[in-house]
């Protein structure tokens, strides 16, 4: 029972203690009590059960207390533990915002920025847009796997580290190489190496790739069979973050065929020049070989035509005389064209006065021009300069043969020269332009390009109508082109032409020597020459020539002959042919100046006679110790001049001073 109950019972029942009171509590119960103490003691067992039922329901409260206040305290560690791990979520959510910002370099976020909703947005929108470079990145290596693709069906590709070992080599290098990848892979890539180009080759080569520069050029490599192969490549260094080379990227293009094709070519260029020498030197020689004929027979012709002959064979003479001329003048333009397409014609720069050399070129036409009553006009602008450098021989060779051919080829009215000067922009030089207008049989405008190419002629019926060779203008518009300038036609069938041409001159520094009086008296007579000549012909020429102005002729075979008697005799000039047997003219007139030298004997002068007429005659003449220089055919009155010339007592300067015309 409850103890509050009994201490209540035990003062209700004024019990003195326990026991007493449990004595009256079981009288109200035992049998033959009366209702109301069995119904007193039934309601004490009621209330004690009572008592006893509260007891054990507090019990259980309080027990039920404990234990939901532990619970309470486990939930609360657990939350805490929980909010821990997101704040730590939260710290590495903002550290991973933090390190995708700054790879998209912007700045990181600050302390407010990070909460977590923020956090969580710009996580999201970060991953977006890496998502977003993720899929351009897979479609630019996509594309660029197209291009490498592209690339490899195109060049030779292989790529190497700094040091040259081969990290990569596509098909292509495989198959031109020979060698397998697996072959490739590791090795150097002077594996290909050919060794036909020198070390410094390759050291500038690697020095321009060390310096992170692009080189291109001309690679020859060796195959693995020992074959050569020639690449055009392009290597391109690859660049580490340091800005140091880390790979090299070789992309090639496969030139073997180009360059077997440029070696055909060059031999075939090589084969065509060769021939194309041996095709001048055998017009050089062989106009050598007819000149000296020729000189005989011009020669013999002059002497019979100077003697008393009956006038019929006279006729004969002259006829056969200017055959020989026209048979010259092919010569000459044969010699001139080979010297020219063998780039052997040097132009000569002298002072020269243009209108007087006008003049002398011109007058030789006069007569011809009346004879066809032809009007033969000449103008020249006042604006041409009274001085210029040039060659003249060669300005009147182009001026002659468009005068010549305008006469040919017009049989009424006139042929007009005009000489102007155009616009040059040059202080130093003089552009002179030159035109000569006829009004001739004009030549028609599908030929007009033609007539300049050598042996061409307008049309065919030309040749038989008025001879020609077709070499004049092809001379002439080289011997322009030569002089800076060009030689330009305009005509119109029927009506008539004019061909103007440019040369480019020098304007003169110095005067124009003035002009030689055109027959220089013959020297007195009774002159001692001592000549060299081999050709029996040309012997017996220039002794009927010489014997007949009345000089006394000593003749030499060969130049060791002539040499001998130059030692032995005093003569006042000597004549040496420059080709002969034993010894040549060059040979003997350099022992003839050594001869004069050690026996301090006076300098004779020595006038060299020559058929071959090559540039580089003159300056070789005048080297060996040569004074003058005759052409032949001898032209009786060329060697008249020079015999006065040199032979007439004469100041120093004129002599030092020599004139060396070749006379061509
Ligand atoms: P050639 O006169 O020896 O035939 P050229 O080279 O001097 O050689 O001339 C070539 C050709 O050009 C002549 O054959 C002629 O058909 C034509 N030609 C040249 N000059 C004239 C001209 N003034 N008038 C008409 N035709 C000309």
């Amino acid at each position: 029972m409850n103890r509050l109950l009994r201490r209540q019972l035990r003062r209700l029942f004024e019990a003195a203690g326990e026991a007493e009171m449990e004595q009256r509590l079981a009288a109200l119960a035992a049998p033959g009590a009366s209702s109301a103490d069995a119904a007193l003691a039934r309601f004490v067992t009621a209330v004690a059960d009572s008592y006893d039922q509260y007891e054990r329901d507090l019990d259980l409260r309080t027990r039920s207390l404990v234990l939901s206040s532990d619970e309470l305290c486990a939930a609360n560690d657990r939350l805490r533990g929980q909010t821990q791990h997101l704040y730590a979520i939260i710290a590495e959510l903002r550290a991973t915002a933090n390190r995708m910002l700054e790879a998209q370099g912007r700045p990181p976020l600050g302390e407010g920025d990070a909460d977590l909703k923020n956090l969580v947005a710009l996580t999201g929108e970060l991953v977006h847009e890496r998502e977003a470079a993720q899929i351009a990145r897979t479609r630019a290596l996509h594309a660029l796997g197209q291009q490498k693709f592209a690339l490899d069906q195109h060049a030779i590709v292989s790529i190497t580290d700094v040091a040259g070992r081969i990290s990569y080599a596509n098909d292509k290098f495989c198959a031109i190489s020979g060698y397998t990848r697996g072959e490739l892979m590791g090795r150097s890539h002077a594996i290909v190496k050919s060794g036909q180009h020198p070390d410094l080759f390759f050291a500038s080569m690697w020095q321009t790739l060390a310096q992170g520069d692009v080189w291109s050029g001309e690679l020859c490599n060796r195959a693995k069979d020992g074959r050569l192969f020639w690449v055009a490549s392009t290597i391109v260094p690859f660049m580490d973050a340091a800005g140091r080379p880390e790979q090299y990227i070789s992309i090639c293009t496969d030139l073997t065929d180009r360059k077997l094709l440029e070696e055909n070519l060059q031999e075939a260029k090589n084969a065509a020049e060769s021939a194309s020498r041996a095709k001048s030197e055998f017009l050089a020689n062989m106009s050598h070989e007819i000149r000296t004929p020729m000189n005989g027979i011009m020669g013999m012709i002059g002497l019979a035509l100077a003697g008393n002959i009956p006038p019929e064979q006279h006729d004969y003479l002259e006829t056969a005389n200017a055959s020989a001329q026209a048979l010259l003048a092919v010569i000459n333009d044969i010699l001139d064209f080979s010297k020219i397409e063998a780039g052997k014609l040097n132009l000569e720069c002298v002072p020269f006065a243009p209108r007087r050399e006008l003049e002398h070129m011109l007058r030789p036409f006069e007569q011809q021009a009346r004879e066809r009553g032809l009007r033969l006009h000449c103008q020249v602008a006042p604006a041409v300069p009274a001085q210029l450098s040039g060659d003249p021989i060669r300005l009147r060779q182009i001026v002659t043969n468009l005068v010549g051919n305008a006469l040919k080829f017009t049989s009424a009215g006139s042929v007009a020269v005009r000489v102007d000067v155009a616009a040059s922009g040059e202080a130093e030089f003089c552009l002179l332009a030159v035109a000569v207008t006829d009004t001739g049989i004009g030549i028609a405008e599908q030929h007009q390009a033609r007539i300049f190419d050598a042996f061409a002629q307008a049309d065919n019926s030309t040749t038989r109508r008025y001879g020609g060779t077709g070499l004049g203008l092809a001379i002439s518009s080289q011997l322009a082109r030569l002089m800076g300038g060009d030689l330009k036609v305009q005509s119109a069938l029927g009506q008539g032409s004019t061909f103007s041409f440019t040369a480019r001159l020098r304007h003169a520094t110095q005067p124009a020597p003035q002009a030689v009086a055109p027959a220089t008296p013959a020297p007195a007579a009774g002159l001692r020459i001592l000549l060299a000549e081999d050709h029996p012909v040309n012997q017996k020429f220039a002794l009927a020539l010489l014997g007949k102005w009345g000089h006394s002729v000593e003749l030499a075979e060969n130049g060791r002959i002539a040499v001998d008697l130059y030692a032995r005799e005093r003569f006042d000039i000597v004549l040496l042919d420059l080709h002969m047997p034993e010894m040549s003219g060059l040979e003997a007139v350099a022992e003839m100046r050594a001869f004069e030298t050690g026996s301090r004997r006076a300098r004779t002068p020595v006038i060299a006679l020559t058929a071959s007429a090559m540039q580089g005659d003159r300056e070789r003449c005048l080297e060996a110790g040569m004074d003058d220089y005759l052409s032949k055919p001898l032209k009786p009155q060329e060697l008249r001049e020079k015999l006065a010339r040199w032979c007439r007592p004469a100041g120093p300067l004129e002599r030092a001073a020599g004139p060396l015309h070749s006379g061509a």
